[in-house]
């Protein structure tokens, strides 16, 4: 039966999508079927699931109760022969059913094959109350007893069993007329007896398709509001992967030229230069050190707004991360004729903290850089100070950033922890900024358990600070006293490296850069030419780029490691893929370390130092072995 033309629309649960515009995809007709036919399949399913077990527990029931009624009608009526007809026609049909049930093919033809079972049934019960009423024995069906049967059957198929209502009206109306024939066959002569009867088993037809309507509507409507959540969720879902994968791309597409913008201009200021070209170059990098800060910020942001930054825990000390800071801003802050003074509490400097230091020396960075920017004169000073323990025993640390500078208006110095605020937007053309430093500050320090505060006099300084719990264990004096990590320990000369780089510039850029250390440089413009020549002959480290046409960083990495000799040689991840999935994907698949673009000359050939270093110190224990 086909309902659209007759279709009247029963809107879907309120939600914000469809009271603003109706969606006629989750319209559905009178006789419940939506319009969508795709919808109606996914509701078929759902619905056939939902009722499944359930149904076949009724066939169960049915199946009792039919030996229950035999019975009872046996012991009253132990002359009727009839009785027995009913066991014999209607069990086999439910143990047929119920077997079906356990099939296969069950769940998909399981509303026909079921409600055809029930009219067969009800066919069969009627022929043996019209048989009984022959026999004079049991009133037959216009009585009470019939229409208490009827009424049995109306309502099993419509509500017990659990067919689609469309099916089962179908198969109601047959138990219908075949009632309403059985009993005019009984009692043709009497019309009024006829129009009694009918009337009731009329009712009761309509009352219990009335349920089953009103029921299948409820579970349509349930069904609706899951599908337009789980709708939502896809399309949330979607949405968010979009933009993961968007700024992903962003974050590499942009990486890639900048290295080649600063990798050349370091290039260039190595050569003689002049004066003037010197300072030009300074501007180059400086501008795209700053442009470099500024995509870091957007997708820490952005990832820390996805959940989708984790925090490292691993040992650290504070002279090692003020000595860091102190490296990164001492000299702007000298050269801008500030003081600098750091003070950290002696019942912290001899401990070893639990944390993320690189984050934390984010956020110090980030509030020592303000402190520069917003000082014209004066000084700086860094703090930090042990509080007391908290209840889990971690050692709550205070550290405070205070300058002599601008000072910020009370009513701003909330607002400047949002996302792209500042204190005061007049002052962004004199100082340049985003307003993101603070927001990323914030909510790193959330991440870290702890707060971020201010307090400020406009005209006479501001103190940033933050708190935060680390787990602390004393520090070990060989760990204080090489606070940067292994020893560093010169290139040796004329190692040969293998750069697998499809990028000329980047290319060109890291073998001046490795030729000028002293390394002999061989290059690979894919993973395929990687492995390949990985496989000719041993080289001490590989430089590995991970986006590379025909095998990538990552599938070489594998095919390099299974090379005879390659399990030990040191393959370095040099890549514009510069989150921290980015950097466990390259240690799964065999590489050793995870440099990013750009990257600054001194950390390249800080990492080829060490990891040749290291790689050298392995291959003599081997050999002494
Ligand atoms: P940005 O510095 O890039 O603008 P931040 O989020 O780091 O972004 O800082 C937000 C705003 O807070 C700044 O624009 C400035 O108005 C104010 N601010 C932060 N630190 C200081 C400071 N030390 N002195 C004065 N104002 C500050």
């Amino acid at each position: 039966m086909d309902n659209r033309c007759t279709a009247i629309r029963f809107a879907a649960p309120v939600t914000h999508h469809s009271a603003s515009a109706p969606d006629s995809t989750l319209a559905y007709g009178l006789f419940l079927r939506f319009l969508d036919s795709r919808l109606e399949k996914q509701f078929s399913t759902y619905y056939t699931d939902y009722y499944h077990r359930f149904a076949q527990a009724s066939l169960v029931l049915g199946l009792l109760l039919v030996l229950g009624d035999c019975a009872v009608d046996f012991l009253v009526f132990p002359d009727v022969s009839a009785n027995l007809g009913r066991l014999t026609l209607s069990m086999p049909l439910l143990l047929l059913a119920i077997g079906y049930s356990f099939t296969r093919t069950a769940k998909h033809n399981w509303q026909t094959v079921m409600a055809a079972a029930l009219v067969c049934i009800s066919l069969s019960l009627f022929w043996v109350l019209a048989r009984i009423d022959d026999q004079g024995g049991a009133g037959g069906l216009s009585s009470w007893v019939g229409v208490l049967n009827f009424t049995f059957l109306e309502l099993y198929i419509f509500v017990i069993i659990g067919v689609q209502f469309r099916i089962a009206f179908a198969a109601g109306l047959t138990i219908l007329a075949a009632f309403m024939y059985a009993i005019q066959a009984g009692i043709s002569s009497e019309l009024h007896a006829f129009a009694y009867w009918s009337y009731q088993v009329l009712t009761v037809f309509i009352l219990a398709a009335g349920v089953g309507w009103w029921r299948e509507g409820l579970i349509r409507r349930d069904f609706l509001a899951r599908t337009e959540l789980e709708r939502a969720r896809d399309a949330a879902e979607a949405a968010s992967l979009a933009k993961s994968t968007f700024l992903a791309n962003m974050s590499h597409e942009i990486r890639t030229p900048l290295n080649g913008v600063l990798g050349m201009a370091h290039l260039l200021q190595r050569g003689g230069v002049t004066p003037l070209q010197k300072h030009q170059l300074d501007k180059i990098i400086g501008s795209g050190r700053h442009l470099l800060g500024v995509i870091n910020d957007i997708l820490d942001l952005s990832r820390i707004e996805a959940d989708k930054l984790e925090l490292s825990q691993s040992p650290f000390t504070l002279p090692e991360l003020f000595r860091t800071l102190e490296a990164l801003i001492g000299n702007a802050v000298h050269d801008k004729g500030l003081l600098l003074a750091m003070d950290i509490d002696p019942a912290l400097s001899g401990l070893q903290l639990t944390g993320d230091s690189q984050r934390l020396g984010q956020v110090l960075l980030n509030l020592t850089g303000n402190a520069l920017k917003f000082t014209a004169e004066g000084g700086i000073s860094i703090r930090v100070r042990k509080l007391e323990n908290d209840e889990t025993g971690l050692v709550r640390v205070r550290f405070e950033v205070s300058d002599t500078g601008i000072g910020i208006p009370p009513d701003a110095l909330e607002r400047i922890f949002e996302a792209f605020e500042q204190a005061d937007r007049s002052t962004t053309r004199q100082y340049g900024g985003t307003g993101l430093g603070l927001a990323i500050s914030r909510r790193l320090v959330g991440l870290m358990g702890g707060s971020i505060g201010a307090d400020s006099q406009p005209g006479s300084g501001s103190t940033f600070w933050c708190v935060a719990g680390f787990a602390a264990t004393p520090a070990c004096a060989a760990h204080t006293a090489s606070p940067a990590g292994p020893a560093l320990r010169a290139l040796p000369h004329g190692a040969e490296v293998l750069v697998a780089e499809d990028e000329p510039v980047n290319l060109e850029i890291t073998r001046e850069l490795l030729e000028d250390a002293g390394l002999r440089v061989d290059c690979a413009e894919n993973g395929r030419i990687a492995v390949e020549k990985a496989a000719s002959k041993p080289y001490a480290l590989i430089l590995m780029d991970m986006q590379m046409p025909e095998v990538d960083g990552l599938e070489a990495t594998r095919r390099i490691r299974r090379l005879p000799g390659y399990t030990r040689v040191p393959i370095l991840a040099m890549t514009a893929n510069a989150f921290s999935e980015d950097r466990h994907r390259c240690l799964d698949a065999g590489m050793d370390d995870h440099l990013i673009k750009p990257f600054e000359p001194d950390v390249l050939l800080g990492a080829m130092e060490r990891w040749l270093g290291l790689s050298a110190e392995q291959h003599n224990g081997i050999v002494v072995q």
